[in-house]
């Protein structure tokens, strides 16, 4: 069933819901609390306020969309999170729900009249790269490319296959020990290390050295182009808390489910007491217990989040006076030593999309963590170090206008940037952290989302679920109570 039939569904339900609760009580709107204005937290929240509830989200940053952040910066914005909406769609593979749907993400941006633009289309194609190394390049960026594919081909033919070899495997391990000779060159390490940070690192801000084998990129897409959106993500953001009751500011401490209702507890000790509450706070928000619960969550529960990985991906986004290098270029890449954490290994060409001199460096997972102690002074050394490679007939640095950098593990309300799935981890770990605690504890949030896991798809279809199972369960205790009373005019 799509969302819009679901909604539709909903709706008639609520009108029954709403037209019995009015009869049978004074207050027809149960209080729930949504901690959280990510993306999930906004998509629940809009859903259950079609369903006639009056949802309060309780949000501790002083701003809404969690890891959607958009900043001013030189005379535009810059996307400090999330910057891409991941295939327009329709939605590809067996995706019952998704499967020749648009992206609900860009059905928004495209509604509300949201500039977005294309970037590339389709993962295995070579974008236009200009390829650097430490040691000067000398092998074609064709070779690395079709060794990657040959990666890709390997890992996901032992997939079908539900080859055992994968059980507790990592990426890294696997095709360490199958494309690494046992007395490796120097350009062989230098070219695995920049396949594994391109290819896994990049893209899932995973630990390569613990990320499943198993469960890479098996998690369903949407086809068509990759956009992104050059006034910032943040006007979706915008679109998504229209009408809502949002509490800035207010950090959620506790959670106390042990008696009748639950017990929120913000800051300072302030406390609300709610029917049910919707708990969208980020992976690494929870491995971190920066919020108790009472009693505490179920083991399994615990052991789940502990299975899965909070992955890293950091931006250091660089204005200059004018764009120096080739328009054309989608990305330079970067072949870093591979005795270092991989750093640097891709450059955005920003210039490409927006017609502005603005670059983007990322560094994933252990690169991320590397840098995350550096200085902006120390910060930018480094990466000029790596633009002087690229362009050594420039001087970078003399064109820098502006720059501005992440760091997401050192922001206690993220510690992380995606939800990657770990070794021992398996998609069910995010369906038990999606799973209702005592019918009065809810989860949403990219991590309980395998599907699109990681991107803000995963969060806002896992912000609708929660809704619709938070409505599901007041409808079944409707259904209930309608049964008793039927039973009851039956005997009088
Ligand atoms: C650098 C970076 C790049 C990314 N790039 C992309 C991309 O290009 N495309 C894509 O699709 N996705 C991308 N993502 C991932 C995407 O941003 C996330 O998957 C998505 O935004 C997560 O939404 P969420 O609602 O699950 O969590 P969040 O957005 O993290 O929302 C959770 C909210 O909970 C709040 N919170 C935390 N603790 C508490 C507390 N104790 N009390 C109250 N509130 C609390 C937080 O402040 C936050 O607002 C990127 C992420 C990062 C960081």
């Amino acid at each position: 069933m799509s969302i819009q039939d679901t909604l539709q569904a909903l709706d008639h339900l609520y009108t029954l819901f709403t037209c019995l609760t009015h009869l049978l009580s004074t207050d027809s709107k149960p209080p729930i609390a949504i901690i959280g204005a990510g993306f999930s937290g906004l998509a629940c929240a809009q859903l259950l306020t079609k369903a006639s509830f009056k949802p309060v989200i309780y949000e501790s940053r002083n701003r809404t969309g969690g890891r959607v952040y958009t900043v001013p910066f030189s005379d535009g914005t810059a996307d400090l999170g999330a910057s891409w909406i991941h295939g327009r769609g329709p939605g590809a593979f067996d995706m019952q729900q998704w499967e020749g749907q648009e992206n609900p993400i860009y059905q928004i941006a495209r509604e509300n009249g949201v500039e977005t633009v294309k970037t590339w289309e389709g993962d295995r194609e070579i974008e236009k790269q200009k390829l650097s190394w430490y040691r000067g390049g000398k092998v074609p960026y064709t070779h690395i490319h079709s060794l990657m594919i040959e990666m890709e081909d390997y890992l996901e033919d032992l997939q079908e296959d539900e080859d055992p070899i994968l059980n507790g495997k990592s990426v890294e391990e696997l095709l360490r020990a199958k494309f690494l000779s046992e007395n490796p060159t120097q350009d062989d390490l230098d070219i695995f290390g920049f396949i594994m940070s391109y290819r896994w690192g990049q893209d899932y801000g995973a630990d390569v050295s613990k990320f499943s084998a198993r469960w890479q990129e098996v998690d369903a897409i949407f086809q068509g182009s990759e956009d992104i959106v050059p006034k910032g993500m943040c006007q979706i953001t915008k679109i998504l808390e229209r009408g809502l009751d949002i509490r800035l500011g207010q950090a959620v401490r506790k959670i106390d489910f042990s008696g009748n209702g639950v017990k929120v507890q913000i800051g300072d000790g302030q406390e609300e007491i709610v029917d049910k509450v919707v708990v969208s706070v980020p992976l690494g928000v929870l491995k971190a217990r920066t919020i108790n619960f009472e009693p505490e969550l179920p083991e399994n529960f615990r052991q789940s989040l502990s299975r899965l990985g909070s992955g890293v991906l950091d931006k250091l986004i660089l204005r200059f006076t004018h764009c120096f290098w080739d328009h054309s270029l989608d990305w330079l890449n970067y072949i870093a030593p591979s005795d270092t954490p991989y750093i640097w290994t891709q450059t955005l060409n920003y210039c490409k999309f927006t017609g502005k001199p603005i670059l983007i460096m990322f560094n994933c997972e252990q690169s991320a963590h590397h840098f995350a102690t550096y200085t902006d002074e120390q910060l930018i050394e480094s990466a000029f170090d790596v633009l002087g490679k690229t362009f050594p007939e420039v001087n970078a640095k003399e064109h820098l206008v502006e720059y501005i950098r992440t760091n997401w593990t050192q922001d206690p309300n993220a510690q992380m940037c995606y939800t990657y799935l770990g070794k021992e981890a398996s998609p069910k770990d995010c369906e038990t952290l999606g799973k209702p605690v005592n019918g009065k504890v809810y989860f949403a949030g990219e991590h309980t989302s395998f599907e699109f896991i990681g991107t803000v798809n995963a969060a806002y279809i896992s912000g609708m679920k929660a809704g619709e199972k938070v409505i599901g369960e007041y409808v079944q205790s409707l259904y209930a109570l309608a049964c008793c009373i039927a039973m009851i005019s039956t005997i009088y």
